[in-house]
């Protein structure tokens, strides 16, 4: 099993040590949004267990866990009013690793919205 730091920043707001601007809560996942927005609306989610990322987190999750994230994702955009529901759309994303470009090791998707997003690439 990979190693999990329990020191990281997204461990700590799970805990309570640091504050979050939160949008979401449930048994599986906080959701709260991003210091440094990099769209109109930047959210994150991220599951309530200790996982480094999302293959860490398929290999060694319960499927309630998975689930419980998976779905949190569309209870999150709806929640924020950006889903497909109301007519507009968003792109979610979750960087895995050194060449995916991760810098916080505990699992977390991205949530972009508000505006038009263009290609990534
Ligand atoms: P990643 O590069 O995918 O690991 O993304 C980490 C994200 O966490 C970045 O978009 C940061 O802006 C965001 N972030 C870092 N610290 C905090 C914090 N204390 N509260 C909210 N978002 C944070």
């Amino acid at each position: 099993k990979m190693s999990y730091d329990n020191n990281n920043i997204f461990a700590k707001i799970l805990r309570g040590e640091i504050p979050c601007n939160k949008i979401y809560e449930d048994v599986f996942v906080l959701s709260f949004y991003d210091i440094n927005p990099q769209k109109k609306i930047h959210a994150l989610i991220i599951p309530k267990g200790k996982y480094v990322d999302l293959d860490d987190f398929n290999s060694n999750a319960t499927s309630e866990e998975i689930v419980g994230l998976i779905k949190g994702i569309t209870t999150v955009a709806k929640k924020l009013g950006i889903s497909v529901n109301d007519g507009k759309g968003y792109r979610t994303l979750s960087n895995i690793g050194d060449y995916g470009g991760q810098e916080v090791p505990h699992l977390h998707f991205h949530l972009f919205g508000g505006e038009k997003l263009g290609k990534m690439v």
